[in-house]
């Protein structure tokens, strides 16, 4: 086994291969960029090198620097987690190069699997099942044509060298082909620098199911099971789980076969995922092979007591994998979620921004490796006050969940969630919790169209009742504007309305739009009466008024609160005038309206704030256009991924303050807008 060896990733991934290297004594070297100096990785591990700029190219992709780092610490291995350089085979040649163990498989494999085309071609030769569609080297457009005409519509482009759902088009009929390949083309180029790409039968409600193989370098291959991805958005997973459900044993087992002949055609080693796509009538078919450790990996880890990390050391070590396929099985079931910073409510845009709170699910510490099942289980590369940054992928953690049963572990995936506490970012919590509270997935109706054929449903504005964490908000104010009266200023007490011996005060709550639910952008005001009547304190909501108490609870941020007779205990976090409340498993967000925020509200003037770190690409107004709410007024891009601001009330555009092409912060101002007339 090796003494040492050099992680070639950040975040999460990075964190739980040093894990496994803990476990086993292993040293573990961590790289980091600028942005990363103080991450959690750096800090798991024992030895870290600088290796450049916050920028993925000037840092974890500059692979002769990180083998340069492997040498200078003496790492014999390099491990590459996902994403970054871990498909890649230059990457993986270099370390072959300098004597250095490349944790993961042979280069010709990662070769072989990297274009999506050629792989097909080796499958079809493996005798594994294809989808319908074409693969060739001729890529003339007329000739691209007629074999999409000949597929039948709809069809689906990809680009060969691709990843993460870039360049994927569908077609739905003859005429739109031409346009649809080159706009794929294009993508192809700029996102791969290959504009190579190849057309499949676009299957409707198909099941995304993949197999995860191991195979080591005496030629032992066995597959562990199966997972289902179908939960995705944009061709990407959100939830994952194994076994897939609904798999006859028969299924099971010719897929765990097909994967393993798949593997077996290009000599793999070491751990690999092969997708499948599959029929509602369960006809499955190649998609392709992930060469590397997939982030889906913990719900194998979870179903069959294994440490995958820990496999992949070994087989690359040169020992034989440590089980054969006959003593492999599989105990209950687990689900994974991705918890990101993004906002679902605006198609799914990365949030960025400082982890002000960061509460996670308490979890039965997973002991890697030791047969341990954990009930619960979070993987995660950031810590309370991180940032989460522009540069990387925005995941905050995985939570991944096992039980006796599904609906077991659905039970705790609901639970759990409802758990999570994030301030700063915007997050997928919410959005997570409908789709696990979803009929289709409680019934593991699964298929790759759930999010979107439930669009409604999954992104429709809160309807939970908010009356119990608007009582905890006004409990959190009422306690701040104590603090306030005893600690400083005593005049604060001016802004309670005196009427005869009694106080009346009115707390005005905006719901704060995205962080409230995923469907709600619309801000909505509330106006909550608390008053003090000869020791009597109510609360007015919802038109009605409450017998009302509050106390606080034995944490920092804990409240109670008792409206009439029940009491309700939650935390309330304020960052400002902002107020994030989180009881009864729900996050609900407040921002306290003063009277100078509602007036400029109401005069057009509203915050017209760079909603994340980006760069202007578009400006679609000029001084003095007269504009009316929701007017798209400029385009924003971070993360590849488009954003539009748009007018919060009608108005006058009074200066436009930067340009296209600017780079702008997160929260710095984009326009000043004036009230008409
Ligand atoms: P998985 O099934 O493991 O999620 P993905 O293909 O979605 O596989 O990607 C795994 C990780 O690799 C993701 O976190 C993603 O951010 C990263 N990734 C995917 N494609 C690329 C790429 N072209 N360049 C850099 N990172 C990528
Ligand atoms: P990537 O490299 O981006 O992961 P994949 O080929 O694995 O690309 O496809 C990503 C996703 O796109 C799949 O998980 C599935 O949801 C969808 N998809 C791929 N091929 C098809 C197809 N032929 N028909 C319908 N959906 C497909
Ligand atoms: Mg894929």
């Amino acid at each position: 086994m090796f003494k040492k060896i050099l992680i070639a990733n950040r975040g999460e991934i990075a964190c739980r291969v040093a894990a496994t290297c803990k476990r086993l004594g292993i040293g573990s070297v961590a790289v980091f960029s600028d942005a990363d100096a103080d991450a959690k990785h750096v800090a798991l591990c024992d030895e870290a090198v600088h290796i450049g700029g916050s920028a993925a190219a000037d840092s974890y992709l500059r692979l002769e620097r990180i083998v340069e780092a492997a040498r200078a610490t003496g790492a014999q291995a390099i491990h590459p987690g996902y994403g970054f350089l871990s498909e890649n085979e230059a990457f993986a040649q270099a370390c072959t190069a300098h004597g250095i163990e490349f944790i993961g498989p042979p280069v010709a494999a990662i070769a072989a699997m990297g274009s999506k085309a050629a792989a097909k071609a080796l499958m079809q030769r493996a005798a594994v099942p294809l989808v319908p569609g074409y693969h060739g080297d001729d890529q003339s457009a007329d000739l691209l044509q007629r074999e999409a005409d000949a597929i039948g519509y709809p069809v689906l482009l990809k680009a060969s060298a691709g990843g993460g759902g870039k360049g994927m088009r569908v077609v739905e009929q003859s005429a739109d082909f031409a346009a649809a390949l080159a706009s794929c083309k294009r993508e192809a180029a700029s996102s791969f620098g290959n504009d190579r790409v190849l057309i499949e039968k676009y299957l409707l409600r198909p099941r995304h199911v993949e197999v995860q193989v191991f195979a080591d370098k005496a030629g032992n291959t066995v597959y562990l099971f199966d997972r289902d991805c179908s939960v995705q958005r944009r061709h990407q997973k959100v939830l994952e789980e194994a076994p897939a459900p609904g798999l006859s044993d028969a299924v099971r087992r010719q897929m765990g076969e097909a994967a393993v002949a798949a593997a077996r055609a290009v000599n793999y080693v070491g751990a690999g995922t092969v997708e499948f796509i599959m029929t509602p009538e369960g006809q499955f078919y190649f998609m392709e092979m992930n060469t590397r450790l997939q982030v889906e990996h913990p719900v194998t880890e979870m179903v069959t007591g294994l440490d995958l990390v820990e496999w992949q050391l070994r087989v690359a070590a040169g020992e034989a994998l440590p089980l054969l396929q006959h003593q492999l099985s599989v105990t209950g079931h687990a689900i994974e979620a991705r918890i990101y910073a993004e906002n679902p409510a605006r198609g799914f845009l990365p949030s960025t921004g400082t982890l002000r709170h960061l509460r996670l699910p308490a979890a039965v510490e997973f002991k890697v490796g030791e047969g341990g099942r954990a009930a619960v289980r979070i993987d995660s590369g950031v810590r309370c006050g991180d940032t989460i940054t522009p540069f990387y992928d925005p995941m905050i953690a995985k939570l991944i969940v096992h039980g006796a049963d599904r609906a077991a572990a659905l039970a705790r995936l609901s639970s759990a969630l409802g758990e999570f506490e994030i301030v700063g970012p915007s997050t997928n919590v919410e959005f997570l919790q409908r789709i696990a509270g979803s009929v289709p997935f409680m019934a593991a109706d699964l298929d790759t169209g759930l999010i979107e054929r439930n669009h409604e449903a999954l992104f429709a504005p809160a309807t939970a009742s908010t009356r119990d964490a608007l009582a905890l908000a006004c409990a959190a104010q009422l306690a701040r504007e104590e603090a306030d009266n005893t600690d400083r200023s005593p005049w604060s007490t001016l802004h309670h309305w005196r009427l005869n011996a009694g106080y009346r005060q009115v707390l005005s709550w905006r719901t704060a739009g995205h962080e409230a639910a995923p469907g709600a952008d619309q801000a909505t005001l509330t106006e909550v009466v608390f008053e003090r009547d000869g020791g009597r304190d109510t609360l007015e909501l919802d038109g009605t008024r409450h017998e009302f108490s509050w106390r606080r609870g034995s944490g920092a941020d804990e409240f109670s609160v008792t409206v009439d007779q029940t009491r309700v205990a939650g935390r309330v976090f304020i960052d400002g005038e902002h107020f994030h409340v989180f009881c009864r498993g729900k996050a609900l967000g407040f921002e306290r309206e003063t009277p100078l925020a509602h007036a400029a509200e109401e005069h057009g003037t509203g915050r017209l704030t760079a909603p994340m770190p980006g760069r202007v690409i578009a400006v679609l107004v000029a001084p003095g256009t007269k504009v009316d709410k929701g007017t798209p007024l400029l385009v924003m891009e971070a993360m590849k991924m488009e954003h539009t601001i748009e007018a919060p009330a009608a108005g006058v555009v009074a200066e436009i303050l930067f340009a296209v092409g600017d780079q702008v912060s997160d929260g710095a101002q984009l326009l000043i807008m004036e009230a008409e007339g």
